[in-house]
């Protein structure tokens, strides 16, 4: 059987307990557009992108996802659709044409933004909004590492790892090649460096960043026995069908 390398399911990817996704931290951007309706123009009309993500639409940008208009235009518009005065289909890809062309400036603008933050952090890391914003985060994800760290010690109490539908023991040499010998808590420099590379580039909305692919990190929580037969429960389909494999290399025994 093939050495399969669990991913980072074993990290605690979660969104920011702040619900920092439902604040955006750069204020939204507004367009102002004159939209071409075929038989007609609608002039400045207002978008905005990076304010309304409603779960329930999720989409591409190309697709309108991210964007939203001004409500006046919106009954403007269906006002001139109930005349006749503009095909529903028309003002569909109008409107659309619209979102696409202004997408791109936009996400320019944040990564502007993005590289402005990061050359004023390293400047003065201790003023820096973002650290700051995210320091209680970053600080419970190295509580989780303290934790997974303590368990990777304790091998007879947690055997197990479950990442990447595969189950393996902690010994194995197929997980034990992206794991640390040794591990501590970054301090000092180090912190501020860690804290940096975490707040600047994690991404809001599932908690990944650099750090998970870090092998310096424990990477996964190891299990003792019920946790782990609790996960292949989950991971079990309800006819039964497995939804995990059980590592042919170290071949766990449960
Ligand atoms: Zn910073
Ligand atoms: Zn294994």
């Amino acid at each position: 059987m093939a050495d399969v390398v669990p991913d980072d399911d074993g990290w605690p990817s979660e969104a920011d307990p702040a619900a920092e996704g439902a604040e955006p931290l750069w204020p939204a951007a507004v367009a102002v557009v004159d939209v071409d309706f075929g038989s007609g123009w609608m002039d400045g009309v207002e978008f905005d992108y990076g304010r309304l993500r409603p779960p329930a639409r999720e989409r591409s940008p190309y697709q309108g996802g991210g964007f939203s208009i001004e409500l006046p235009a919106v009954l403007d518009l269906l006002e001139l659709i109930a005349k006749g005065q503009v095909n529903p289909r028309t003002a569909r890809e109008a409107l659309r044409d619209a979102a696409e062309g202004i997408y791109l400036p936009f996400t320019n603008m944040q990564f502007e933004h993005d590289r402005n933050m990061m050359a004023r952090c390293e400047r003065d890391q201790v003023s820096c909004p973002l650290c700051e914003r995210r320091r209680g985060w970053f600080e419970g994800l190295l509580d989780a590492k303290d934790d997974w760290w303590e368990r990777y010690n304790q091998p007879e109490v947690y055997p197990f790892i479950a990442g990447s539908g595969t189950v393996h023991t902690v010994a194995c040499s197929v997980t034990r090649r992206v794991l640390p010998n040794q591990y501590e808590r970054p301090s000092g420099d180090d912190y501020g460096l860690e804290l940096r590379r975490y707040a600047h580039c994690v991404d809001a909305s599932s908690g990944r960043s650099p750090l998970d692919h870090d092998s310096r990190y424990p990477r996964w929580k190891p299990l003792n026995a019920p946790e782990t037969r609790a996960w292949m429960e989950a991971n079990t389909g309800p006819k039964g069908g497995r939804l995990y494999k059980l590592c042919g290399h170290c071949e766990p025994a449960l």
